[in-house]
């Protein structure tokens, strides 16, 4: 039985990746902090006999010594909302717990792969983003922790890859969204699907027309899976193509939840990109991948979920605010 690492794996994307390498006959070991994921995440695989959850830190050192096969690095936190909250942590996890992760790869001598980011590209100056362009990044505002984690995980690794012979695999995600997202996450569609879904006004940024492109997590997993199987060692772009407005994207999640809220302007975030699109042309050709899902048949596998979620998580507030009026309506 192979044996594969997920870090962050009880994250949003971590968890479908602890499901789906579970699902191929793989041993799986979760390393996570439960910084921004969640232990309810993977609480379905807890007992499995092929399962192990590690809570650490990854900017500690960490060790394993039975063999392993392969190593996907995902922790950090990926959420605007969250990284902002957490700058050093971001920044320490991108460089120390890449150097961690890194050095573990290389005791093992498996191959690792490395999640990095389309923030790499900053608010790009080139539509749509191809991997050889080298982006337009702030390093130092709000978001630099991020973006600029992320560049140096790529440099880490790539040093890693030419100066130890390491088998690397680096992706760069453009937004992502799925079941196990969290409702307070901050990022777009989980936000307009909890405000639409509890009667609360969406809160668009500036006038919605900066552009996004959002993937379904299926899509991804199946992305990631056959860049880990493939032979490449720079980056390549994983994300779906089809482009649309913050502001469309809100009304499409009001149509498909049926919902009466309103729309209500907020002022934009500093270094928010006007535009995000992946060139996914080394995807298709490398891995004769191609995202399935549309945006509105992802959306409608996610909704559900979040009905789900508000729904506990209004009987839990329910039962210890008992006495007062919050409640959510559907
Ligand atoms: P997430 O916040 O749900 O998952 C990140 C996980 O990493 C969490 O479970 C968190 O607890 C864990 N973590 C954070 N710091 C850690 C540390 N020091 N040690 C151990 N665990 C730690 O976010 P996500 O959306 O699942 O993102 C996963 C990865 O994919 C991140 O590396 C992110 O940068 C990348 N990514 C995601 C997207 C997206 O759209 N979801 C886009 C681009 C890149």
């Amino acid at each position: 039985m192979k044996r594969i690492l997920i870090t962050g794996g009880a994250g949003f994307i971590g968890s479908h990746l602890c499901h789906h390498y579970l699902e191929k006959d793989y041993e799986v070991l979760c390393l996570d902090n439960l910084s921004t994921g969640s232990f309810d995440n993977i609480s379905a695989f807890s007992n499995l006999p092929s399962f192990k959850f590690i809570e650490h830190d990854l900017t500690k050192p960490f060790k394993f010594n039975d063999k392993l096969d392969a190593i996907l690095h995902f922790a950090s936190p990926a959420s605007p909302v969250d990284y902002q909250e957490k700058p050093i942590p971001t920044l320490k996890v991108g460089a120390l717990g890449t150097h961690n992760a890194l050095g573990l790869a290389r005791a093992h001598q498996c191959k690792i792969l490395l999640a990095s980011t389309s923030e790499v590209y900053g608010d790009p100056q080139v539509h749509p983003q191809p991997e050889t362009y080298w982006g337009h990044v702030n390093p130092i505002g709000p978001r630099g922790c991020y973006d600029e984690a992320k560049r140096f995980l790529e440099a880490l690794t790539m040093a890693y890859h030419r100066t130890h012979g390491l088998d690397t695999r680096i992706i760069r995600i453009f937004n992502t969204y799925g079941p196990n997202m969290r409702i307070q996450d901050g990022r777009a569609i989980p936000t307009f699907i909890s405000q639409a879904l509890s009667g609360k006004s969406l809160t668009v940024h500036g006038q919605g027309d900066q552009t996004r492109s959002f993937c379904y997590i299926d899509d991804l997993v199946n992305g990631i899976s056959r860049v880990l199987e493939s032979n490449y060692h720079l980056p390549i772009n994983l994300g779906n193509p089809q482009e649309l407005s913050v502001l469309d994207c809100a009304k499409l999640i009001m149509n498909l939840t049926q919902s009466h809220s309103k729309i209500v302007f907020e002022e934009r975030p500093i270094d928010d990109p006007h535009t995000r699109r992946p060139d996914i042309n080394l995807a298709q050709k490398l891995l004769n991948w191609n995202p399935q899902f549309s945006l509105q048949q992802g959306l409608e596998k996610t909704i559900p979920y979040f009905k789900k979620k508000l729904i506990n998580s209004s009987s839990e507030n329910e039962k210890s605010l008992s006495g007062t009026k919050e409640s959510i309506t559907f």
